[in-house]
């Protein structure tokens, strides 16, 4: 089956539901057996790790509705359900970890995972080694006896570096590691991470396969080898998702397909049109064919999402400030995968530690929504008309 027809079809089962199209939205806490033996029973099953019923947190026939389509979708063997994209980061890696573990991680991760690394595994005595994510085969030298987990992210939160996934999956593999991938910015649909070396697979829910702005949600698959770890990580935290905010990601996840479509199509057309703007300095795009990563995009991406960014010819804050503030269709807020259109500024001078961002370039970061391309085209105009006016 094509992904087209997965989104539409997996994790449903209207037979076993009264004919109705969706999954049923169950609210449960506890679960009522018939007796001792049904209760034991259903709990030995669900530790061999049947999708068993057995208590509200362990997951229900609306939770496996969703990891079954995501764990189709990403071509891994089981999904885990999290409260919200970085839940999802911090137990699959907590999950996979000890102390005395050594973790690689990329520089160019999204920040808030920085932050868990940084602030929590190095207080449980796991040691984290930023590396550039330009590194390709060089994380050999990196590699250490204790290294537990190779974590990539591609294209680079804020900063879009492709990754050669492959050859690090190979160098991780020989050495005893896994990889570990945040794959939130190309969807299940555009990166298969399990036919390029990853062991586990994470998505920020809350973007694209919510699609709307309004749902917390995270989501982790792992191959087979390494799903009862993962399983065992999560259920062991008391990690799960809300019914409800699972209901609305699975319904969000059936239009994925048509929605990513356009948000590559309209992407791509603005990220073209600021190449040609005086004021713009470079832009960040992977699906452009002079992005540095291009070619990793061509030979492992199947499609490019709406989310890149640009980078300004050196200019005053005030100037930054002139074109941002007032642009009409764009929002100016964190988090992107909605239907509309966002604008974010970012430093990454300030958090990188592997390597050096220069940052006399402004960076601004852009969702390209569903809206039309000319109109958002006139809203930029508009604010590089303010910009040029205060530069
Ligand atoms: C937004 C995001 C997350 C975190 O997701 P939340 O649902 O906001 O917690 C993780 N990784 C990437 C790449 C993201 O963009």
């Amino acid at each position: 089956m094509k992904d087209e027809t997965k989104l539409v079809v997996s994790g449903r089962d209207p037979e076993a539901n009264f004919g109705i199209v969706n999954a049923p939205v169950y609210h449960a806490s506890t679960i009522l057996y018939s007796s001792l033996a049904e209760l034991q029973q259903r709990h030995k099953e669900r530790a061999e790790g049947k999708q068993v019923v057995s208590y509200g947190r362990m997951g229900t026939p609306t939770t496996w509705s969703l990891e079954d389509a995501v764990a189709e979708l990403e071509g891994g063997y089981r999904s885990q359900v999290f409260p919200s994209g970085l839940a999802a980061c911090a137990h699959a890696m907590q999950s996979f970890l000890k102390a005395g573990d050594h973790l690689l991680m990329t520089d160019s991760v999204y920040g808030p995972s920085r932050n868990f690394c940084d602030q929590v595994l190095s207080r449980f005595g796991i040691e984290v080694t930023y590396y550039d994510p330009l590194i390709g085969t060089g994380i050999k030298d990196l590699i250490r006896p204790n290294t537990r987990i190779v974590y990539v992210e591609s294209p680079g939160s804020q900063t879009f570096e492709m990754q050669d996934i492959p050859a690090i999956a190979d160098i991780a593999h020989k050495a005893g590691a896994i990889v570990m991938m945040d794959n939130t910015w190309a969807s299940p649909l555009f990166y298969k991470p399990f036919d390029h070396g990853v062991d586990v697979s994470i998505q920020a829910g809350t973007k694209y396969i919510v699609g709307h702005s309004d749902v917390m949600m995270g989501i982790v698959t792992t191959s087979e080898e390494h799903w009862s770890t993962l399983q065992a990580g999560a259920n062991l935290a008391g990690q799960t998702a809300g019914p409800d905010d699972v209901y609305l990601a699975q319904r969000g996840l059936r239009t994925l397909s048509v929605r990513l479509k356009q948000h590559m199509e309209n992407g791509i057309r603005i990220a073209e049109w600021l190449k040609g703007r005086d004021e713009v300095h470079s832009v960040l795009h992977p699906a452009l064919s002079d992005h540095p990563g291009h070619n990793l995009w061509k030979r492992d991406f199947l499609g490019a999402s709406g989310l890149f960014s640009f980078r300004l010819k050196a200019s005053s804050k005030q100037a930054v400030a002139a074109f941002m503030d007032d642009l009409e269709l764009f929002g100016m807020g964190y988090s992107w995968g909605g239907y509309e259109s966002l604008v974010i500024y970012a430093d990454p001078s300030s958090y990188r530690t592997a390597t050096k961002w220069d940052n006399t370039n402004p960076l601004i970061r852009l969702h390209i929504g569903l809206e039309s391309t000319d109109d958002l085209i006139s809203d930029l105009s508009a604010g590089f008309d303010r910009f040029n006016a205060v530069k």
